[in-house]
């Protein structure tokens, strides 16, 4: 069980709420630009076909799978906050740190856990 206190839990959603603001204003700019449905699009589109000879375009999607990520990684730390186990580790349950959840309001695992899995889903093959 979460030892966060309800105002923090509460400064964390709003944190949240605020953020995935943010990814959406953006996912949705670039969605309206890729569809051409913006006014002014076309410009946009010029730009970008002027920019995929660039390595910036290729930044630009992957910046875009990653915003698309931590919006699906904060909407989920929303539901544990609903669900009252946000705070927790997803993986071996124990209290995540605040200092963690601060750096990243989205976190579901200690940095143990987190550890772990990056290192399992490397091309590294174990000992
Ligand atoms: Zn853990």
């Amino acid at each position: 069980m979460s030892t966060l206190t309800t105002a923090y839990v509460h400064h964390i959603e709003e944190r949240i709420l605020e953020r995935q603001k943010e990814l959406d204003a953006r996912l949705h700019a670039a969605v309206l630009a890729a569809t051409g449905e913006a006014s002014g699009a076309a410009e946009v589109r010029d730009m970008k076909d002027a920019a995929a000879e660039d390595s910036d375009a290729a930044f630009d999607d992957a910046a875009l799978a990653q915003a698309a990520r931590e919006r699906d990684e904060l909407a989920a730390a929303l539901r544990r906050i609903r669900q009252g186990s946000y705070g927790d580790c997803a993986d071996c349950g124990r209290p995540i740190p605040v200092h963690r959840l601060e750096a990243m309001p989205a976190a579901a695992l200690c940095a143990e856990c987190q550890g772990r899995h990056e290192h399992a889903a490397s091309h590294w093959r174990p000992g």
